[in-house]
């Protein structure tokens, strides 16, 4: 359900979904729960929570809920997100003033009873496709009472999810021509948030984030965090454009021809973390990557490929696919080819654990799984390969889709992400593909090969740059400890 708003609102309707309707009338303070974009600037949510509070003359609060379990996240993606969040924190109450509320537990509870507690009358949250993230906002509708309104926005996508396509997309090809004529609309510039008109009134929290990170992050040390990317806000901004090692200042040029050749990692924009962790807005980089387009009008015009139609269509799945991370969510020609070959003979059959541990007879499929697992990011290209191994290497389909999608989800740090879900499901499920010429195990499923990855790019240079890549990542650990051994015997 969509709602029109005055045309003096600066987020365009389209964006807005009322997922509960209360009182015409706001006469308590408006709660963002910022779920998914983590972000302070270029952020629809935020933009149009503190617009309804100025236009009721109430406060705004912003509440964000970190959950005991999402989706089996560890240190490396917890901590990444956390660090953020700290950052994020101190500048939203430093120049927008606006308090931030962090919550432990489970969401379907904190946020009814936060709304309840401030009296709160609207709550705003920005928009996610996942299953577990819908069925939070389902319960919390039932939970608050009947004066609350609950007002849903598509901060992460440019076009916004229901606008672009109200229907499950079969590929690139048929949602590329909806998303595009539409860009016009929705490719424009975000309007500069100031302090809301009203001051919060009641006790502001302080958050204890040396103490919660350092918990966090023990917990789930089973998957360190990574040294190689600083979360925030800003670093995703100095990523995508800094001057020093920014996307589109000093790498873009040759994204189109490069991007493709896991030997060049830097010749991606690595903002998938960013962009995962709402760090960044994508249309923020859609935005700054077409001030450049003139110059380098191919290499912009295959970042937007990835950036908007792939990367919306993968939401686009998740939204109207309930069934996005099983075989059951393929289509019917996928399906029945996988099963017509699930007993196919395989030439080698690896457990989770062989898988994991990198032990396969493959040394580039190693090589991929110990970047993922040390690096905490597999090069695109590699991601398709190592997926489809999996497919080729395990007793069928429903296994392999199993097994990739927790490594994908346990080690990347821009992973449970729908366009994780969608990898996986493309490489495995045929999803936004076609058939292809039938073979053993994989039947008409795209099929890739170590020989074509040998006509593509160096395999031996890319296995030695994971080689040392590891060691270093190994050895810098090493020197972590002993300089922590070395502060808890001078008793710091
Ligand atoms: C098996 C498999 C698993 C994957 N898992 C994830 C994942 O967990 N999280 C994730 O964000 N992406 C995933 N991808 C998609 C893609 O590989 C990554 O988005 C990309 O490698 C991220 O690096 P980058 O930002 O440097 O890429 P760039 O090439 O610089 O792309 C820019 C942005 O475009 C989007 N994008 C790029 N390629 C794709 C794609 N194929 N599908 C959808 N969006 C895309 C991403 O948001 C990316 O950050 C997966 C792909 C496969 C085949």
């Amino acid at each position: 359900m969509t709602i029109t708003l005055p045309s003096s609102t600066p987020v365009q309707s389209g964006r807005i979904r009322v997922l509960k309707k209360g009182s015409d009338h706001l006469v308590g303070p408006v709660v963002y729960w910022m779920f998914r974009d983590q972000r302070l600037k270029d952020n629809w949510a935020l933009i149009h929570a503190v617009d309804q509070a100025n236009k009721a003359n109430v406060p705004i609060a912003i509440a964000f809920n970190l959950f005991d379990q999402f989706l089996g996240a560890k240190a490396r993606q917890l901590g990444f997100m956390l660090r953020g969040l700290e950052k994020l924190c101190g500048e939203i109450e430093e120049t927008l003033r606006v308090p931030f509320f962090l919550f432990q537990g489970e969401a379907v509870e904190t946020i009814p009873k936060f709304l309840r507690e401030s009296g709160a009358s609207l709550l705003v949250t920005d928009f996610s496709p996942l299953r577990q993230v819908r069925s939070w906002k389902e319960d919390i509708c039932k939970r608050v009472s009947d004066s609350v309104s609950i007002h849903e926005v598509d901060a992460h996508n440019i076009v916004p999810l229901w606008v672009a396509s109200d229907k499950l997309e079969y590929g690139a090809r048929t949602i590329r021509g909806k998303i595009t004529k539409l860009l016009p609309q929705y490719l424009i510039d975000f309007p500069t948030l100031g302090p809301p008109n009203e001051n919060w009134v009641g006790s502001t929290p302080s958050v204890d984030w040396e103490n919660l990170i350092s918990d966090v992050v023990s917990k789930g040390a089973e998957v360190p965090e990574i040294g190689w990317c600083e979360p925030g806000e800003h670093a995703a901004l100095e990523a995508l454009k800094g001057t020093t090692n920014g996307f589109l200042t000093t790498r873009l040029k040759n994204y189109s021809s490069d991007r493709n050749n896991p030997l060049k990692p830097k010749g991606l924009s690595g903002l998938s973390p960013y962009l995962h962790f709402g760090q960044i807005a994508a249309q923020r980089c859609a935005f700054e990557a077409n001030k450049v387009r003139k110059v380098f009008p191919q290499a912009v015009d295959s970042f937007l490929e990835e950036l908007i139609v792939r990367r919306e269509l993968a939401d686009n799945f998740c939204f109207y696919q309930p069934k996005y991370d099983s075989i059951e969510g393929a289509w019917e020609w996928a399906r029945k080819t996988l099963m017509d070959h699930t007993s196919d003979k395989r030439e080698h059959i690896y457990t989770k654990e062989q898988l994991e541990k990198a032990q396969t007879a493959d040394p580039l499929w190693n090589a991929s799984q110990l970047e993922m697992v040390h690096y905490g990011k597999m090069h695109g290209f590699m991601r398709m390969y190592w997926a489809k191994k999996i497919l080729e290497w395990t007793a069928g389909p429903i296994e392999a889709l199993a097994i990739s999608i927790y490594l994908n989800d346990k080690y990347e740090l821009d992973g449970r992400d729908p366009s994780g879900y969608v990898g996986c499901m493309w490489s495995i499920c045929g999803i936004h593909d076609q058939g292809w010429k039938e073979r053993p195990v994989f039947g008409k499923i795209r099929y890739m090969n170590y020989a074509g990855c040998k006509r593509k790019f160096d395999v031996d240079g890319y296995i030695a740059y994971v080689k040392r890549l590891v060691g270093d990542i190994k050895k810098r650990k090493g020197e972590d400890l002993l300089n922590e051994k070395a502060k808890e015997l001078r008793g710091q």
